[in-house]
């Protein structure tokens, strides 16, 4: 018997008794203030799912000194840009050891990719890669929130200067303005939440997504959410694309 529940398909490779082998390959896009972050960290237990996001690859690679993080390091501190190739293999020995933990028998349907591909090149280049190791991108899940509204989200948010607390100014106001209500800590303005640090990053992130999107959309697989509602109507919205949860 297949334990697949329906809207998740089932990968080639596994025993199709075995319900670890339902897999499910999610893209989760939005930009800086959709409330994607928050979307992921309640996909990835809903679906036992292991979150692929670059940033955190690097880190960790470049941490532990392994070849392709000590390469990464020399560019960064060169100020270069890290090549797609040592992103993509980055990413290619992350979905290794995913392959590994879910052959050991561990728990994991899939994986959430937060932050990669960022350009069609890469969507193209995860795409062979996956399609190698049997697999492949089942959902690219696309929050979207209006621009103008991204910059009023991204400008009004307040961080807490001692515990990190965030709040907003109009959506989620401090009981006593520019005090935590958690700690008592000041509430500041982070250096990347002004307003032209926002503006770069959105004109970074529309511009490089528009044509991974086109990528997707040509093999049908975005669904838009839109990001303008309240976090629990996402969620279920996101559940809805991807199935039932364990
Ligand atoms: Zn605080």
């Amino acid at each position: 018997m297949l334990n697949a529940a329906p809207g998740i398909r089932l990968s080639g490779f596994c025993p199709a008794t075995s319900w670890e082998c339902v897999d499910v390959n999610i893209i989760l896009m939005g930009p800086q203030g959709s409330g994607k972050g928050t979307q992921a960290e309640r996909i990835i237990p809903a679906y036992q799912l292991v979150s692929v996001a670059t940033g955190e690859l690097f880190r960790k690679a470049v941490g532990e000194g392994t070849p392709l993080g000590i390469q990464a390091k020399a560019l960064m501190d060169r100020g270069e840009l890290v090549p797609d190739d040592i992103t993509c293999a980055l990413v290619e020995e992350k979905l290794d050891e995913v392959g590994a933990r879910k052959k050991a028998g561990e728990p994991v349907s899939g994986i959430l990719f937060d932050g990669f591909p960022r350009t069609a090149a890469q969507a193209q280049r995860l795409d062979a890669a996956l399609a190698e190791r049997g697999d492949k991108i089942d959902a690219v899940i696309l929050i979207d929130v209006p621009r103008e509204d991204l910059v009023e989200r991204l400008s009004g948010r307040r961080t807490c200067s001692s515990c990190n607390a965030v709040y907003h100014v109009t959506f989620n106001p401090p009981k006593v303005e520019g005090v935590c209500d958690a700690c008592g800590g000041a509430l500041i303005q982070r250096a990347d939440d002004t307003p032209d640090a926002i503006a770069k990053r959105l004109d970074a992130y529309f511009g490089s997504t528009a044509p991974l999107i086109d990528f997707y959309d040509a093999r049908n697989l975005v669904t838009r959410i839109d990001g303008n509602q309240p976090i629990d109507v996402v969620t279920a919205k996101i559940t809805a694309v991807l199935g039932p949860t364990k």
